[in-house]
Parts: structure tokens; sequence; C-alpha cells
């Protein structure tokens, strides 16, 4: 069942690339496996997929041992400082930068178990309330200090786009988070790439992958509705 939906969402997306004249080997299907059983996650891994995204650090580290060596993990929720140390040289990668002052922690706990963590900005592109991330017209301020942080290596941008019913509203947004991508690449930056966007969830990431993503995070598509014994913050 999980490998199933897995391989049919990866073909989904490969699609879209073709249509759009993108390489499908540029944009990875990460499967957010959040509250779901180790065992649905080794279906998916069976089925080829590598690429698992967490959002709760314990979460994580409980499922870190237990799947094979070469899964690459991706934090993809709101990280509290305290709980960077944990995570800094086991993730793939970070999606979810939201403030300086995380940016500095991931710093300084990179440097001291000596890696270099890649990271994404998150940007709260509608300017929702409940989200976490950036705002536009403050991400520039952040970039320019991260960039002279040791450790931390800026790859691009990550959004959660709002809740729809019909994904192509959510459009506007993508489109938006890509040329916010161009116009700070062509500020060059030194330490800081535009490479990566990581958009696009069950509801919406066709769009996203037709305006760009490079990452799409795909849950319920794949694993089935999450059933939650706390109120979801996400
Ligand atoms: C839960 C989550 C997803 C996946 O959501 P689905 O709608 O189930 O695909 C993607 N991104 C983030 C940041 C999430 O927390």
């Amino acid at each position: 069942m999980v490998g199933e939906q897995y391989l049919k969402v990866k073909a989904d997306v490969a699609e879209m690339c073709e249509q759009c004249n993108r390489s499908s080997e540029d944009c990875t299907l990460i499967a957010v496996s959040k509250t779901k059983p180790v065992d649905m996650l080794l279906e998916a891994y069976e089925a080829g997929c590598r690429d698992f995204g967490e959002n709760k650090v314990q979460e994580l580290l409980d499922k870190y041992d237990k799947l094979p060596a070469d899964t690459r993990w991706h934090m993809i929720g709101h990280l509290q400082t305290n709980k960077v140390k944990y995570i800094v040289d086991k993730v793939h990668m970070i999606h979810s930068v939201d403030s300086l002052r995380l940016a500095k922690e991931i710093s300084k706990e990179a440097v001291k178990k000596n890696v270099s963590v890649p990271v994404l900005l998150e940007v709260n592109v509608a300017e929702e309330e409940t989200k976490y991330g950036f705002r536009v017209d403050e991400l520039e301020e952040a970039l320019v200090e991260i960039a002279l942080l040791p450790g931390i290596k800026v790859k691009g941008l990550m959004t959660i786009a709002p809740f729809v019913e019909n994904p192509e509203d959510n459009r506007v947004y993508f489109s938006q988070i890509k040329q916010l991508s161009v116009d700070i690449s062509a500020k060059n930056i030194d330490n800081i790439d535009m490479n990566i966007l990581s958009m696009g969830m069950t509801g919406d990431y066709l769009v996203a992958v037709s305006e760009g993503a490079a990452y799409v995070r795909v849950g319920s598509g794949i694993f089935g509705n999450r059933i939650y014994n706390q109120k979801e913050i996400v």
C-alpha cells in the first residue's frame, strides 16, 4: 500500500516535470512520515524512498536508527534552539530555519561537531498569523547575517502554502517564492545559494513542481491521513 502510493506520487511528480521540461532528477519527493510507524517508513524505503521528513526532534531520533544508514532525514518542523544539538549531525537538511536566533544556534552546534549543515530559510509567504517563517520583507536582512555564520550553509527557501481547496490558489505563492529566490541569487551574497525550493504538499505538490520545486513534501498522499492525539501545530 505505502510502497504503491509512494511510487504513484513519484510518477506524478516525474510526469509533471516532463510536462514542464524539467528533469525529474531535479525534483525529489520527500515522504513526510510524522506520526507514522517505522514499518510504514520501511515500506516506502523498500519502494525506493530515501528521503524522509519529520517535524519533531524526538520522533526523528526514535526512527533514525531503525532505518538503513543511507536514509536522508529532513527536519521540516519548527525547531527549538535547545534541541538543535541532538540532530545537527544527523539530518541531511533543515528546511525550517525561521529565525536568526535558530540559525546562530545551528551554527554553534555545527562548529562543535565539526559539520556543515545545509539549511533552507522558511518564508511565511502568505503572512499567515499561525505560521512560522520569515516575512518576505525581513528575509534579506537575516540572510546577510546568516551568510557570515560558520557551519551553516543556506541552500534555498522553504514555504508552507495556505490550506486551500483548489491547489491553483497557491500558484501565486509558489511563483512568488521562485521570484524571491531569483532576486536573492542576483545579489550574489557570499555563502548563500538559492538553488533549492522546498514547497508543495499532498494538496498542491503538482502546482509546486510546475513552479520549480526541488523538494516536494508529501505526507498523507503517501501514508494516509494522520491521527493526532494532541492538537496539530502545523
Ligand atoms: C505535515 C507536513 C507536510 C505534509 O503534509 P501533507 O498534507 O500530509 O502532505 C509537509 N510539510 C510540512 C512542513 C509538514 O509539517
